[in-house]
């Protein structure tokens, strides 16, 4: 069998759950006061993704970092994807996207000099108190250069395993 490794990153203002969506990904569960420990930290999940092709993911969520907004060097250094998430209830961190997507094409790129695949995820859908809407996301995600956006809940498990297929879907296509 074929072993893929890949190194993804989560990346986001602090708040919009990015902890939780690496916790409810790797672990399936969703708990309202789970926080990672400070500091960069990775969790790995293994995919069975066809019969002769296994995908270990590395996944990395700069929990408690986001103050930095420039992350070090060191958190992209061979990074394959990157998750970039905001909350649908919060225009400030909708804004913030703009510089978590710049920061990453600064400091990260694939071997042949691509940036690397990079998915927008809008998420808390599930609140009604929603401030950003589809229209404004679609158009941001192509004028940014995001392979996909998608809306999730990770407090619903919405799309959370669908958003992560199709990033590493879009990583393996080019690999
Ligand atoms: P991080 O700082 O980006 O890692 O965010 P956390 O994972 O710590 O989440 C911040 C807060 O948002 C926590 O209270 C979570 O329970 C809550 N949260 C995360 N995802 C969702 C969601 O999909 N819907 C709702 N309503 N709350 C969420």
């Amino acid at each position: 069998m074929n072993e893929h490794l890949l190194k993804i990153l989560i990346v986001g203002d602090g708040n919009v759950g990015k902890s939780s969506f690496v916790h409810r990904y790797v672990n399936g569960q969703f708990n309202k006061t789970y926080k990672m420990t400070m500091g960069v930290d990775y969790s790995v999940k293994v995919l069975l993704w066809s019969d002769k092709e296994k995908v270990r993911l590395q996944i990395w969520d700069i929990a408690g970092q986001e103050r930095f907004i420039s992350m070090n060097r060191i958190y992209y250094k061979g990074a394959l994807g990157c998750v970039v998430m905001f909350d649908v209830t919060s225009s400030a961190s909708f804004l913030s996207c703009c510089h978590w997507k710049r920061d990453l094409d600064n400091k990260a790129m694939l071997p042949n000099g691509d940036s690397i695949p990079c998915i927008l995820l809008a998420n808390k859908c599930d609140l009604a108190q929603r401030v950003v809407f589809a229209d404004s996301i679609d158009r941001f995600s192509k004028a940014n250069g995001f392979v996909n956006w998608m809306e999730v809940s990770v407090k619903e498990n919405k799309n959370i395993g669908e958003a992560m297929r199709r990033l590493v879907q879009q990583i393996l296509s080019i690999q």
